[in-house]
């Protein structure tokens, strides 16, 4: 087990460090280290322990539903944190039923959340989050899977891609656009059951980390307009929102990933003998480990900053992209140090730090790359500095 001195920070409370305790435990004991080549099959086995085991519970919010009273957003990055410390595969299986289920969770009617929730909270029903598009990644307002309203009912026309869970899932929270005005305010959150007529998987994307993913396309796909989640137009306000929990949470992955290469490190480098002694007595080595530790620890205080900062109702835009920022390009560096410790061993297939090599990679681009994250940060610095601009000192004309 890693390093936990850090659940003495005070951005935790004591139920934190229990549910930290028992998830590693549980963890340790459930979650397999070695997956197959059926990945459908180990997720949906994943979801369903994680179900029983009631810590999907924790990724969505309303008690009626069997859940937490309302998203903990610490609670969630420890999750995933732990989780992925031992698997990729099971961190996502967790991560998605959060992310598939948060716009209901945050803003869907007491039916829907009736519906979904509780199946969610199970591990009963699969969710999935679509709102990228072939057309419309980095620059989500620009998409064009539209909804139109027809004799009380949505009708969907368009594509989806890159959506996790997809060809697994049992229902999809659809971002379409329903044009009450151009851009960002023209879009509305749906709910699209898997089999509904009109709505196929068009095609599934094999990834360098293997998990469910798929192309997503909807022909003429007709739903009772009772699937739209929050009012018309309020969609692109309610993904955003979802993101802002799961952004952070994103960042707790990248933190479990490089937790897990860390450990691998120091194990690696002080038992691999050269040189008459170990790797770890050269000070090359010891340098890059104090930086992967030092990387670590400001990439920790960064994500449960803004989760901290979250469940105390404020605005988190700034600090989640910072904790995304630093957390999954920091992890990637450490994953490499230690690729790097493990020398010729470090590039073969199934070695631990191999596998965190490839898992850690795409988390630099989804919910945001990190070019985004940057424009994140500067746009909120602007509008602070906008906001407390004093007038402009006179110019002073040279006599
Ligand atoms: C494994 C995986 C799982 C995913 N799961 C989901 C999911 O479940 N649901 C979903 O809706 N989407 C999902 N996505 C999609 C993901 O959110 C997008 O891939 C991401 O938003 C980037 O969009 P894009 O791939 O179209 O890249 P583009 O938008 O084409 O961007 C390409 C690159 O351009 C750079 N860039 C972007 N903006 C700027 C800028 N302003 N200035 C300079 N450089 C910039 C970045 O480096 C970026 O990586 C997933 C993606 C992956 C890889």
């Amino acid at each position: 087990m890693s390093d936990t001195r850090y659940l003495s920070w005070p951005f935790f409370e004591e139920r934190h460090r229990q549910l930290a305790g028992e998830l590693e435990s549980w963890a340790a004991e459930h979650v397999p280290h070695e997956h197959g080549t059926d990945v459908d099959a180990q997720c949906r086995s994943l979801v369903r322990a994680l179900g029983a085991a009631g810590w999907l519970k924790h990724a969505v919010g309303g008690r009626s539903h069997g859940a937490a009273d309302a998203i903990d957003t610490r609670s969630i990055c420890l999750i995933r944190e732990t989780l992925a410390r031992h698997s990729g595969l099971a961190d996502f299986a967790f991560a998605m039923q959060g992310l598939g289920s948060g716009a209901i969770s945050l803003q869907g009617t007491p039916e829907q959340k009736e519906r979904y929730l509780s199946r969610v909270a199970r591990g009963e029903a699969i969710a999935a989050f679509a709102l990228s598009e072939p057309e419309a990644g980095s620059d989500v307002a620009a998409m064009q899977c539209s909804a139109r309203v027809e004799g009380g009912q949505a009708v969907l026309d368009g594509e989806k891609t890159w959506i996790s869970n997809g060809g697994i899932a049992d229902f999809y929270v659809v971002f379409c656009r329903t044009a009450e005005a151009p851009g960002a305010r023209g879009i509305s959150a749906f709910i699209v059951d898997a089999g509904t007529p009109g709505f196929e998987i068009a095609e599934r994307i094999e990834v360098i980390a293997p998990h469910p993913l798929a192309r997503l396309r909807f022909t003429n796909c007709r739903i009772p307009l009772s699937q739209r989640i929050g009012a018309a137009g309020e969609g692109f306000k309610i993904a955003m929102r979802t993101l802002d929990i799961f952004r952070t949470s994103v960042a707790a992955a990248a933190l479990g990933f490089a937790r897990r290469a860390m450990d691998e490190a120091l194990h690696r480098a002080t038992t691999r003998k050269m040189f008459n002694q170990v790797l770890a007595d050269f000070q090359l080595t010891q340098a890059k480990l104090a930086q992967m530790a030092t990387t670590i620890d400001a990439s920790a205080l960064l994500v449960y900053r803004a989760a901290w900062q979250r469940d105390q109702g404020h605005n988190v835009t700034r600090e989640a992209a910072m904790a995304k920022l630093t957390a999954t390009e920091g992890a990637h560096q450490v994953i490499d140090a230690a690729v790097q410790i493990f020398g010729g061993l470090g590039v073969v297939s199934g070695q631990p730090v191999e596998r965190l090599y490839r898992e850690i990679r795409s988390l630099r681009i989804y919910e945001g790359a990190s070019e985004v994250q940057q424009l994140i940060i500067a746009r909120e610095l602007l509008k602070d500095l906008g906001n407390k601009a004093p007038a402009p000192s006179p110019v002073r004309k040279t006599p």
